[in-house]
């Protein structure tokens, strides 16, 4: 199993890969800001990836407004990526692991395949749920790429057999978020930063870039960062109304505060970092007021 040239060159980095499809929050500004000071500590440089394959979902001027509130925290990108410009690479993979017999077409409902894609890609981040492995050939074969097909991932376990994306009737090939990140996360990062709500994810996007590049690869080190949730324990979702940096400035809050919050929420220590490492803060879920945030939630 040969791995096929990048066509993302690997000039290392620490990424963070967020959607654009809506305004930022809290959360997923610490989580940006989290990998900064990573990029910093380990003196890479820092690259935002924005994944914006899940099209219907993609709100049009998200992008340039993550970016303006990254930057009004000072956090500058060395370098910016867009998925949706990697999708030949997508596709040129799903047509060898479909010859390999490493990715099947699954005539799973589209209600169910749409299940599987909303529990593992971009919010609400479910955790991956459990396949029942039903479309699965019993040996690997070889398969050709038919338009209105789904396809997934054969994995050690069929319980992990992600989708990898569907051919529409039109020929088009929309790959879906765990196939599109773990083959980006392949161009030479040194440390991938995300919540811990996409760790259920991890698993197969392994088993992912194990295939792609062969059992020689050390795959990117992973750190996980605490989830930002609410005092009722509910998820901070970007429609949450009253934690957008706007909405910070508009009560009355300086940019300035929010970065020391940051900054005694978190020191990465450079030495931790060891390739091919998972690892992440030691609490897995944090409120606002464990932050030592105030802020009144809108409806
Ligand atoms: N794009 C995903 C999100 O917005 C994160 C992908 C990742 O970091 O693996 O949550
Ligand atoms: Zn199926």
């Amino acid at each position: 199993m040969g791995g096929s040239p990048l066509v993302v060159p690997g000039p290392g980095g620490v990424r963070f890969a967020p959607s654009p499809t809506g305004t930022f929050h809290i959360g997923n500004l610490r989580t940006a800001w989290v990998s900064w000071k990573w990029a910093q500590a380990l003196n890479e440089p820092w690259v935002v990836r924005f994944e914006d394959i899940d099209r219907p979902r993609v709100v049009p001027g998200a992008l340039e407004a993550q970016l303006a509130d990254l930057a009004r925290l000072g956090l500058v990108p060395a370098r910016t990526e867009v998925q949706t410009r990697h999708q030949g690479f997508h596709r040129s993979e799903l047509e060898r692991a479909a010859r390999e017999g490493m990715a099947y077409p699954c005539t799973c409902s589209r209600r169910e395949v749409q299940a599987a894609l909303e529990a593992s890609a971009s919010a609400p981040h479910g955790p991956v749920a459990a396949y029942t492995g039903k479309c699965r050939p019993a040996e690997r074969e070889s398969h050709e790429l038919v338009p209105g097909t789904a396809w997934r991932f054969r994995s050690t376990a069929p319980a992990r057999d992600a989708i990898i994306g569907r051919i529409q009737s039109t020929g088009e090939f929309i790959p879906a978020y765990p196939w599109a990140c773990a083959l980006d996360d392949l161009a030479g990062y040194r440390l991938l930063v995300r919540a811990y709500d996409l760790e259920a994810a991890l698993e197969v996007q392994r088993e992912i870039q194990m295939w792609a590049r062969g059992p020689g690869l050390v795959p990117p080190a992973v750190f996980h960062t605490s989830l930002i949730v609410q005092e009722d324990g509910h998820r901070l979702e970007k429609r949450t109304r009253g934690v957008t940096l706007a909405e910070w400035v508009a009560n009355g809050r300086t940019l300035e505060e929010l970065a020391e919050i940051f900054e005694r929420s978190f020191v990465p220590v450079a030495t931790d970092w060891r390739p091919g490492r998972v690892f992440g803060e030691a609490v897995r879920q944090r409120s606002l007021r464990d932050l030592g945030i105030r802020v009144k939630l809108g409806p």
